[in-house]
């Protein structure tokens, strides 16, 4: 007997300040339709403090202040997406960082239809599962335990 099991995983998506208000409604559309399930959401405006937490792996970048300056501009939409291998299938939604690069591998993507340069690229996807799990705790809290992982998935016999 084979078991073949697709566990669900969940990763964090946030629409970033310059998506927020011409692009919204359409990336959410895209997200439903790509069949994630939205499992958390909330729409805030990141303190300096929490931005720069956030991206704590890019402090020593040259580009860093003006990242974190960006990011608490404006309100961001904040997402549990969860879907089997949401982790890949999210950054592949997105594209590359710089939409310049995106617009020629990858023209469907997000970043290469909304986002504007490198640094306002309309959307955030984590890198990895455990930076997905990290930034889910960070963002919502324990209140969001993985419990809607669990007891889902498909069972081939
Ligand atoms: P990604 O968001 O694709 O994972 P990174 O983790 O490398 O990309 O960078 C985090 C964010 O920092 C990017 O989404 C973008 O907003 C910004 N950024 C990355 N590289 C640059 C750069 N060279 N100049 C300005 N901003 C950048
Ligand atoms: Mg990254």
């Amino acid at each position: 007997e084979i078991n073949f099991f697709f566990p669900k995983q969940r990763t964090l998506a946030v629409i970033k300040p310059d998506a927020m208000e011409e692009h919204r409604e359409k990336i959410l559309e895209e997200i439903h339709a790509s069949g994630f399930s939205v499992t958390q959401l909330k729409e805030t405006v990141l303190s300096r403090e929490m931005a720069e937490e956030f991206y704590k792996e890019h402090r020593e970048k040259p580009f860093f202040s003006q990242l974190v300056e960006f990011m608490c501009r404006g309100l961001c939409m904040m997402l549990v997406l969860t879907k089997e291998n949401a982790v890949e299938e999210w950054r592949a939604m997105m594209g590359p960082t710089d939409p310049d690069q995106a617009k020629t591998t990858s023209p469907n993507s997000l970043r290469a239809r909304f986002a504007s340069d490198i640094l306002h690229n309309s959307v955030h996807g984590a890198s990895n599962e455990q930076h997905a799990e990290e930034k889910i705790r960070f963002i919502f809290g324990d209140i969001c335990s993985d419990a809607e992982l669990t007891g889902d998935g498909q069972t081939a016999k």
